[in-house]
């Protein structure tokens, strides 16, 4: 679960992090009330959990308590990349010598964790790595012996480099602590006052959800029909196109998603609208939840749903399916591509063909059903 900004400055004050004061508000009135406790020029910042705030004008230095009730007007109800914001973070400012960045992030490639250190660090520092890679300086961390810090304060210019080296020590100590799988810090800022993170990202290993006492805000963002399919137990993930997707497993379920986008880009189709696993079970309920969440996508004109019948055999999925229309009636208006192979399929393929349901096609093989999930997909309706 990524955090928002001003949670992960709470986790990094907690570790002994340095960081600015502030305090997250809702509305202009409290953010000029924070920008007169905290005294002097303050930011107002939007607190969404993506990058690229301060391109899209989410983040404002202001000099007066005036001036902040006026930023965090503008920018409450901005929308960041498809991210509605609803409270801002009224911090300090500070006078900025030079921006760096810093990351520990667990490396699934090279099995091991990561620290990444830049002395160019600020709102270009994904350019700057694509452009120049030996700019952004990487070292592995051995989980158990931890960071070497001084390896990782050596990316940093010299007159920094032992404040830095503490501070690395200290977000290792939060990354490990509070389970993450990613703390950032861009910019770690070099400032009259020290070294300061002045922006942090985090993402808590969810992993480690059932050890964790403090619980985050994870409702206030993100996709509403991840959010919804979360509060089913379903493991969804929206994507952009037009072919809603359903399956029985995470590895039949990505093979689908490139079986669709490949019979969506010969068709004209848009492609997979998500990632949709049930999972072994897929029973009726289950098939309620998962075609309600994938039919309640704006952007869907049709459905594939694909099972592998395992332990679960194909008849009891066809049941699960044919109960689930019957149980959505014309709340299931957009038409349903079935294909089942595997355990039981004759008698999958029986129930579903006694039922008839008219919005259902069956087709045999994987290839098949996608084109034609696609070709209905873009059909006149
Ligand atoms: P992001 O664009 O979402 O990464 O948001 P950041 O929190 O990193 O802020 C973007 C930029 O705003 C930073 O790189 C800084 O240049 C600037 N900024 C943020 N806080 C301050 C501050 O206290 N003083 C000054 N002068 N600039 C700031
Ligand atoms: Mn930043």
């Amino acid at each position: 679960m990524d955090l928002f900004e001003h949670e992960a400055r709470d986790l990094f004050e907690k570790h002994g992090v340095p960081v600015l004061r502030g305090r997250v508000v809702a509305d202009p009135a409290e953010a000029r009330s924070a920008a007169v406790a905290l005294g002097g020029p303050v930011v107002v910042k939007a607190q969404v959990k993506t990058g690229g705030r301060g391109k899209a004008g989410g983040v404002r230095v202001v000099q007066t308590a005036d001036d902040a009730e006026q930023a965090a007007d503008d920018i409450l109800g901005m929308d960041i990349k498809g991210h509605t914001v609803h409270r801002v973070l009224v911090t300090e400012a500070s006078e900025i010598a030079d921006e760096y960045y810093l990351s520990f992030l667990l490396d699934r490639a090279g099995r091991t964790f990561l620290a990444m250190a830049s002395a160019e660090g600020g709102m270009d520092v994904e350019e700057v790595a694509a452009a120049r890679p030996d700019a952004l300086v990487r070292v592995p961390v051995d989980p158990l012996a931890g960071v070497d810090s001084a390896a990782v304060a050596a990316a940093f210019p010299a007159h920094v480099r032992d404040e830095v080296a503490g501070v690395v020590e200290k977000l290792w100590t939060v990354f490990v602590a509070e389970d993450c799988t990613l703390v950032e810090v861009n910019p770690l800022a070099s400032t009259p006052a020290g070294i300061v993170a002045l922006d942090g990202k985090i993402t808590l290993d969810d992993n480690a959800a059932f050890r964790r006492t403090s619980s985050h805000d994870d409702c206030a963002d993100g996709d509403p029909l991840e959010r919804s399919a979360r509060a089913k137990g379903l493991n969804y993930v929206k994507l952009d196109g037009d072919i809603g997707v359903i399956g029985n497993g995470a590895g039949l379920v990505m093979s689908t998603l490139d079986v669709v986008a490949a019979a969506a880009a010969e068709s004209g189709a848009r492609g997979p609208a998500n990632f949709l696993d049930i999972g072994g079970g897929a029973s009726a309920q289950v098939m309620v939840d998962g075609l309600t969440v994938v039919l309640g996508d704006p952007q869907v004109r049709s459905v594939f749903v694909n099972v592998f019948g395992g332990i679960t055999a194909c008849d009891a999925v066809a049941a699960g399916i044919v109960r689930a229309l019957a149980i959505l009636g014309s709340r299931a208006a957009k038409p349903l591509v079935v294909r089942l192979d595997g355990n039981n399929v004759t008698e999958g393929r029986r129930i579903l063909a006694e039922a008839a349901h008219p919005l259902v096609t069956v087709v045999a093989t994987m290839d098949d059903a996608a084109r034609e999930a696609a070709k209905l997909a873009i059909a006149e309706v």
